[in-house]
């Protein structure tokens, strides 16, 4: 998980500790190490961002030590993860009934399967959610998302292919307000060529649903693509928070920074696994350790 972004910064360490004392070549360090950076997938501004930050405190003379470079990196890092906004579910939709999640991102990224994993975990925690396959375009969505509900035992409400997804999803929450259930969970259509179509659809299911939270699924092993889905998505409808999934095979290491930089959305979770209990809560301390460690 995450090797290369991690050899990246343990070789930058180790170079840029033997030089300390020459702030020229230290300087030049860093530029190598704004391509490293890049090569792991950490988005071209995020790397910019972190070689000025470092640079800066070269100049300031205040990096004098191999302690203190490491120290820097660290609250570099960190600072792009501060001021996120936390984004609860289960403290959420204890207070907000019905509690309303609209899923978004493109087919293939483990959306689905996300679904259901936040739909297990919600139930985990007390709640009695309702899947909701709002996806009337891609054939073999709805048959995806009943699958899953075979498996976990969580119900779905279905629709036919072509139906409108606001008015499927919209009567989805009536139905399901009526026979207790309190979160409902919105898979929505992610056509893999995003176009003005799906835009004005998304739109029109928030319009008509009011989801109480947004939240993008995003796959890491897409990279550079992660983020250019995520600014499409804000830009469209408005993201609130993200799903990192197949991070359990994911070696650059660069997404979740190159995220939380350029959306400034919190990431929730990441997905580990295929297994429904593989939905890990993001704890940006960890990813920094790891990554620095
Ligand atoms: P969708 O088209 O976006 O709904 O994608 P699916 O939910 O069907 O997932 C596509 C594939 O990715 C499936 O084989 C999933 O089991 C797999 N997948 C989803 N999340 C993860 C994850 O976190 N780790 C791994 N290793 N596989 C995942």
């Amino acid at each position: 998980m995450f090797r290369k972004l991690k050899e990246a910064f343990a070789r930058f360490i180790d170079t840029a500790s033997s030089i300390l004392t020459s702030r020229e070549k230290l300087l030049e360090a860093i530029e190598e190490f704004k391509l490293n950076l890049v090569a792991s997938d950490v988005a071209y501004e995020a790397a910019e961002d972190i070689a000025a930050q470092l640079s800066r405190r070269v100049e300031e003379g205040r990096v004098k030590r191999r302690e203190d470079l490491v120290e820097a990196l660290r609250e570099i890092l960190l600072g792009y993860f501060t001021n996120l906004g936390a984004l609860d579910l289960v403290s959420l939709a204890r207070s907000r009934k019905p509690f309303k999640i609209v899923f978004l991102g493109v087919n293939g990224v483990g959306k689905t399967t996300t679904i259901a994993k936040i739909a297990v975990y919600m139930r985990g925690n007390g709640f009695k959610p309702l899947m909701v396959a709002a996806d009337t375009f891609r054939a073999g969505a709805q048959e995806q998302l009943k699958i899953h509900s075979e498996r976990t035992g969580i119900p779905v409400f279905t629709g036919r292919y072509g139906w409108d997804p606001a008015a499927l999803a919209y009567d989805a929450v009536q139905y399901g307000v009526g026979r207790g259930f309190d979160v409902f969970l919105i898979d929505t259509a992610g056509r893999m060529h995003v176009d003005v179509d799906l835009v004005n659809e998304l739109k029109k299911v928030v319009r008509v649903v009011k989801p109480n939270v947004k939240i993008l699924v995003v796959d890491a092993l897409t990279g550079n693509d992660a983020v250019e889905q995520a600014r499409f998505f804000n830009e469209a409808v408005g993201v609130d928070g993200v799903v990192v999934t197949k991070v359990d095979a994911y070696e650059e290491g660069g997404v979740p920074l190159s995220l939380a930089y350029v959306l400034g959305k919190p990431i929730l979770f990441v997905g580990v696994g295929q297994d429904y209990k593989d939905l890990k809560p993001f704890n940006p301390i960890e990813y920094v350790d790891r990554v620095l460690a």
